[in-house]
């Protein structure tokens, strides 16, 4: 046993594998129900696209909340892990006809829409089907979150939501479409977002819009005010945790809420990203002219957020315990990409150790990808193996 891994239960196990601390998801899970329940109205959903492993879901599920869905895999998924279809909110700027019909079918709680021609298709086929579809309109705030460029969704210049000009002509369009109940505004400003002053802006242009709305005496049931909240990548151990408390507080001090009105937010990094770690071996160490390297079985097909956003994981040898020494810990992969962090501080390694790369919950397991005919990694939890 090192740190919380039970190192001895791995060396049995085929690596690269994920590893989910179930304990530390459920007391995550807790910490959100606890504030919560402090704010009247307030309803979380999990942003299934951060990990879809059905255990994960399971014990998701089991805390009481929904699901925020991008595609028609992802509410299959939901509903295999027995998320009410009443608490199923579906949004995405590309949804395909097959996939609007499942979420008719089911009865979901609420398409978020992104675009006037999407509309008309979801009037179209809940027409056909003697249904009316529930919608709430994904709005581009224009409110820039202080994070990586590529993770940033609520700017002008980004693909998602439709442009806050063009709101009332939308609304208008939604109250003559037969088919269609317009009941939410929806919004998502981005990811891994750790300052707070960017959920206030959001919060200050949400009222304006409501006032706004409530000139025109258009009253919404619900906002959806999306995910985003970070996580602490250097710091898994001392802030396993995010500050949901700040968070939800935030939200309750600057949005004004109608009377009678619901507060909805997508949470999916904040509540899986901490439990996750890739668990990989050492095969080789390598003596470069320069540096050493540590050559593990994982590569980015397993876990591709350093490649793809530059994004920092605390990596651990947790099979060994002598002086530490810094070392490029590299993947397999035919890429130059395929690095896991340079110039590392880790025990001093060798041949068969096994590595811990940290925070690795969300958007690990589920990007991974076969690219090289590589195995998909497996996910195992704290509950499989104690
Ligand atoms: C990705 C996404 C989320 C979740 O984002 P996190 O940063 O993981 O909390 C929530 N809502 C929508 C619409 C998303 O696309």
């Amino acid at each position: 046993m090192k740190g919380s891994f039970p190192v001895d239960r791995f060396e049995q196990l085929r690596t690269p594998f994920y590893y989910y601390d179930m304990e530390l998801l459920r007391a995550t899970l807790d910490a959100i129900r606890q504030e919560v329940r402090k704010h009247d109205g307030f309803v979380v959903h999990y942003a299934v696209k951060a990990n879809a492993n059905p255990k994960l879901l399971s014990a998701i599920r089991q805390a009481g909340l929904g699901a925020d869905c991008v595609s028609g895999g992802e509410i299959e998924a939901s509903l295999r892990a027995g998320f009410p279809a009443g608490k199923i909110v579906y949004a995405g700027v590309g949804k395909s006809d097959w996939e609007i019909n499942l979420g008719l079918d089911n009865d979901i709680f609420c398409f978020n829409v992104e675009s006037i021609p999407e509309l008309e298709v979801i009037n179209q086929l809940a027409g056909a089907k003697g249904k009316t579809a529930h919608v709430a309109f994904r709005l581009n705030p224009n409110v820039g979150a202080h994070t990586h460029a590529n993770i940033t969704t609520g700017l002008a210049e980004n693909k998602f939501g439709i442009a806050m000009r063009d709101m009332d002509s939308v609304i208008e369009k939604a109250e003559q479409l037969t088919n269609i109940k317009f009941v939410g505004l929806h919004f998502h400003i981005g990811s891994q977002i750790l300052d707070m002053g960017d959920f206030q802006a959001l919060c200050n242009r949400i009222n304006d819009l409501q006032d706004q709305l409530e000139r025109h005496h258009i009253r919404v049931e619900h906002i959806n005010v999306g995910g985003g909240l970070g996580i602490d990548y250097q710091h898994p151990n001392r802030v396993p945790i995010p500050d949901f408390k700040a968070y939800f507080d935030t939200y309750a001090k600057r949005l004004k809420l109608r009377p009678g009105q619901t507060l909805h937010f997508e949470l999916g990094r904040a509540v899986v990203a901490q439990c996750g770690s890739l668990i990989a071996r050492t095969l080789y160490i390598k003596e470069g002219a320069m540096k050493k390297f540590c050559i593990v079985d994982a590569g980015f097909t397993d876990l591709i957020r350093p490649a793809l956003y530059q994004a920092y994981h605390k990596i651990e040898n947790i099979s060994s315990d002598e002086p530490t020494e810094p070392y490029d810990v590299v993947g397999p992969i035919c890429e130059s990409t395929d690095v896991f962090g340079k110039q590392v501080d880790l025990n001093r390694s060798q041949r068969g150790n096994l590595i811990a790369i940290r925070s690795a919950g969300a958007y690990g397991e589920i990007m991974a990808s076969s690219y090289n005919c590589r195995p998909l990694p497996q996910g195992i939890t704290s509950d499989d193996i104690n």
